[in-house]
């Protein structure tokens, strides 16, 4: 089984670093300040690299200890053009939108909005929360003939969980061996948490049309000559029918996939769009109080929008490279 897809991999793999197999590069993250009481570890986008498959943002938090402290306190804000999904393993995020939800969601949870063509939200630690919090915040790039339409949010208070030995899988989006997400999306992608007990190896089915990013919430994991410990994001391009990951202790990964996204994006602050202008006018709507609704649960005062950069901004493809 395996030959036949070395023998692919030799002839078909291989996007730009050698002949013999699929491209794989390990992408360092960065530290990013998110409101006034938390920094977050940004693994995408990255210059080179923006995308796996449809997920365009991945920020990784904690493990923190809030003990005495306020904790996530992200104030209303405007979303076009994307998903975004929280996931925690550690702590308690409440959620309230411009649709009326305001949902608390807790570890093992999926909370996921759409924006649709525009909505506002707020993130908060509640005023008595749990001392830890680690977790996920990623965005999911609406393909075109999804963007322009109504914002909604979903909280998944359960989602499938898969054992494999001593592994458990946890489904947060898309399909993953056996199991499907309740998650609705738009493009071919799956996200899946492994929480690996044990040293020694785990194989992983694949899709071989996807690319795939994996990353460590917590421990290390080596992926042939990588390893990937938190703070920084392995790229896998398309081409591979399995994974195998090497567990040295204790390690919780998180696994991203998707089907290459085709379509060249502007992102600027909370928004992605097609086009300079898009930007523009979101912003605009924003500061007017059209087009994203009221965070009405919500009592801080919401995010003003930054100012715009002095250059045009480009679309770029999912290489960060300029498309006019
Ligand atoms: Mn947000």
């Amino acid at each position: 089984m395996r030959s036949v897809v070395s023998m692919d991999d030799q002839l078909y793999g291989g996007t730009t670093a050698t002949a013999t197999k699929p491209d794989s590069v390990l992408l360092a993250g960065h530290d990013v300040p998110l409101g006034r009481y938390a920094t977050v570890r940004r693994l995408l986008p990255q210059r080179q690299r923006r995308m796996v498959g449809a997920w365009c943002f991945v920020d990784h938090f904690g493990p923190e200890d809030l003990s005495g402290r306020p904790g996530m306190q992200i104030p209303p804000h405007p979303h076009t053009g994307l998903q975004t999904v929280t996931w925690l393993v550690a702590g308690e995020m409440v959620h309230r939108d411009s649709l009326g939800s305001d949902q608390s969601i807790r570890p093992g949870q999926l909370n996921l909005m759409s924006s649709g063509h525009g909505i506002s939200h707020s993130e908060m630690s509640p005023p008595e929360h749990p001392p830890g919090m680690h977790g996920l915040q990623l965005w999911v790039a609406l393909p075109d003939g999804e963007r322009h339409g109504a914002p909604r949010f979903e909280h998944h208070p359960v989602l499938p969980v898969l054992r494999d030995g001593d592994a458990t899988c946890t489904v947060i989006a898309g399909r993953f061996g056996s199991a499907t997400s309740p998650a609705g999306v738009h493009t071919p992608l799956v996200a899946v948490e492994l929480v690996l007990p044990v040293p020694g190896p785990h194989r992983l089915p694949l899709e071989p049309s996807f690319e795939y990013g994996v990353l460590a919430m917590s421990g290390a994991v080596a992926v042939g000559d990588a390893r990937v410990t938190p703070g920084s994001l392995l790229y896998l391009a398309p081409g591979r029918s399995e994974l195998t990951l090497e567990v040295a202790g204790q390690a919780r990964v998180v696994l991203l996939g998707g089907e290459p996204f085709e379509e060249d994006l502007v992102m600027w602050w909370n928004f992605v769009a097609r086009s300079h202008e898009e930007i523009v006018q979101a912003r605009q709507d924003w500061i007017a109080g059209r087009r994203f609704g009221k965070v009405t649960s919500c009592s801080a005062e919401p995010l003003p929008a930054p100012e715009l950069p002095m250059v045009r901004l480009k679309a770029r493809n999912r290489y960060g490279r300029t498309t006019g």
